[in-house]
Formats: C-alpha cells, sequence, structure tokens
C-alpha cells in the first residue's frame, strides 16, 4: 500500500500516490508490475530471465534487481539507437550483472527469440517478460493499486473525481480502468501519453483492458470500455525522451515546492498535461488524485545533465 498524500488546495484539491515509494529499487510502476511478474516465476521451474527495453528504462533496473536478488541470470535485449549509459543501465549492468544484449531496433524481436533458444540449448529455463510489464500480469498489477486507491477513499471518506498518470505502453492505465469498471465507478482516468499517439495509443489500452476482462471472464460491453478510456495525446512534445521548458520548470517547481523528484519522460511530462487538461477544461472544485509511477533514477540523469 503506497501512501497517498495531499499537495495543496487551488482550483482543485490535489493529492499524489506515491508509487514512487514501493520498497524494492526505487519503487515505481515497474516494480509493482515485476512483483507479480516474480510471483508467477517463483511458482514455475525458472532459472533465468529475458526482457527488453531502453537503457533508460525503469522495468529492466526492476528486473534486473529482482533476478540479482534471487541469484537469477537476466538478460535484457537493448536498442542500440537508444543505449547511452544511465543509471538504471548501470545498475543494471554493474550492480546487478545483467547481461546486455544491444541490436539495432528492428533486431530486438529476432533476438529475444534467438537468444531465449540459445538458453535452452544451453540448460537454462528461462522465462520472457514482455517490455515494460505489458500483459495482463502488470495490469493485474493496477487493478491492485485501483483497489488501494478505494480503500484510502473508504477509510478518508473521500471521492477522488479524476485520476491523473503517465500512460507508456498503457499497461499502467489498462489496470485502472479495468479496477474501475469492475467497482462500477464512473471518475474520470486520464492517462497522459507521453509518447504514443491517437488512435494507437488509446487502442492498445483498449486491446489490454479487454484481454484483462476476457481472462477473468468479466463482461462489462464494449460501449463502457470506450467510455472509460481516456488516452490525453496533446502534451507528448516531440516523442518518448523529448520534453519542453514547461515540463523542465515543472520538475523544479515540484521539487522547491513538495519535495518530490520527478523526471522529463514520465512523471514531470504528465504532471504538466495534467495541469494543462485541468485548465483546458476548466475543471473547478475537484478532488483530483496524480499518481506518481516513479522513475527516480531519471531524476538523477537529469541532474547529472545540468552539470555538462
Ligand atoms: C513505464 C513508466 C510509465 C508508463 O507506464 P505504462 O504502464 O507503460 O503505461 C510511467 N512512469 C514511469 C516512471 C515509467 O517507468
Amino acid at each position: 500500500m503506497t501512501p497517498i498524500q495531499h499537495l495543496f488546495d487551488g482550483l482543485n484539491h490535489l493529492y499524489i500516490k506515491r508509487e514512487d515509494l514501493l520498497p524494492f529499487s526505487f519503487g515505481g510502476n515497474k516494480a509493482r508490475k515485476a512483483k507479480l511478474f516474480f510471483e508467477e516465476i517463483d511458482r514455475g521451474d525458472y532459472d533465468c530471465v529475458v526482457t527488453y527495453g531502453s537503457s533508460s528504462s525503469n522495468h529492466c533496473r526492476a528486473v534486473a534487481n529482482m533476478a540479482c536478488a534471487r541469484k537469477m541470470k537476466c538478460v535484457l535485449i537493448q536498442p542500440m539507437e537508444q543505449s547511452s549509459p544511465t543509471f538504471n543501465s548501470m545498475m543494471s549492468e554493474k550492480l546487478f550483472q545483467a547481461e546486455s544484449v544491444i541490436v539495432p531496433v528492428n533486431e530486438v524481436h529476432d533476438t529475444i527469440e534467438r537468444r531465449l533458444s540459445e538458453l535452452k540449448a544451453d540448460g537454462y529455463r528461462p522465462y520472457f517478460i514482455p517490455g515494460g510489464g505489458h500483459g495482463n500480469i502488470g495490469t493485474q498489477a493496477y487493478v491492485d493499486c485501483y483497489e488501494e486507491i478505494l480503500a484510502y477513499e473508504a477509510e478518508n471518506k473521500i471521492h477522488f473525481d479524476d485520476i491523473f498518470f503517465a500512460s507508456g505502453t498503457g499497461t499502467t492505465q489498462a489496470g485502472l480502468v479495468c479496477g474501475s469498471l469492475i467497482h462500477g465507478d464512473h471518475r474520470n482516468i486520464v492517462g497522459i501519453s507521453i509518447a504514443r499517439k491517437n488512435p494507437y495509443g488509446r487502442n492498445v489500452v483498449i486491446d489490454s483492458v479487454c484481454e484483462y476482462l476476457k481472462e477473468h471472464q468479466i463482461s462489462v460491453g464494449d460501449v463502457a470500455v470506450e467510455r472509460a478510456v481516456c488516452f490525453d495525446d496533446a502534451y507528448t512534445s516531440d516523442g518518448y525522451g523529448s520534453h519542453s521548458k514547461e515540463i523542465e520548470n515543472t520538475l523544479i517547481s515540484v521539487i522547491r515546492d513538495h519535495g518530490i523528484q520527478m523526471d522529463m519522460t514520465y512523471t514531470a511530462k504528465a504532471y504538466y498535461g495534467m495541469t494543462e487538461y485541468l485548465k483546458r477544461e476548466g475543471v473547478l472544485g475537484h478532488r483530483v488524485l496524480f499518481i506518481h509511477t516513479g522513475g527516480t533514477p531519471l531524476y538523477f540523469d537529469y541532474l547529472r545533465g545540468l552539470d555538462t
């Protein structure tokens, strides 16, 4: 159960759920998802884990750390185009001793297949985790998070009208939306896209929601799913990892005013997107919950960048 803090009262009442404080490997949504993947790994007969992501991937770092804690071999497939060293990749490779295989982005898929068969030929029993912790297990992690939000509301006798967060592969969003559909809630759940554009970005979320509901034999109807998925692509700047002066100013003011670190790829971008959305839609007097999805090592990459 991660803490929910009241941030401030302005035109709306703002709260923040600190997923960055999950107690493993700098936390974040990737740690919440990886924990569930490793519960499945622990139940099965595996001795090696394979996943993929860029050098700045929070997912790869959380997975490499969990594998290392179990003394399991970990292989990270990385696209060459995004492979410059970061605090995440340094931890994965130097501290957690994951093997990293760097290939051009269009060879990532084949390399995963090849490395998995090589490992099997060498007598390993590998488990493959999709990039970002995508899939029903990752979705489950954020159904669980949604239920933590419900528990907080019940205990504190309040109701959040809106929930905002950074949406990337859309698994976090899919889990929150599934949670709200399962509980018959009608609040506004808004994923601020950090890269993808619509209709693709939103369709991926919808597919993930449908896949999860299908596996759990829950039927809520297509119209309800369509209505529940708001994927806002207005604040992506120039795509993944790109940012603007406004996003940097957001990062700076949130740590100055509230002592909470953010990063420019995910959380500050989404927080900025949320403030713009609230202005754009003229939202007033709502209780608004922002989910801090983690990425703390990227905050230090930002700081290091200031020095060069
Ligand atoms: C991966 C990530 C996201 C996006 O989560 P998805 O489930 O892929 O949409 C948001 N914030 C941080 C810090 C992340 O690492």
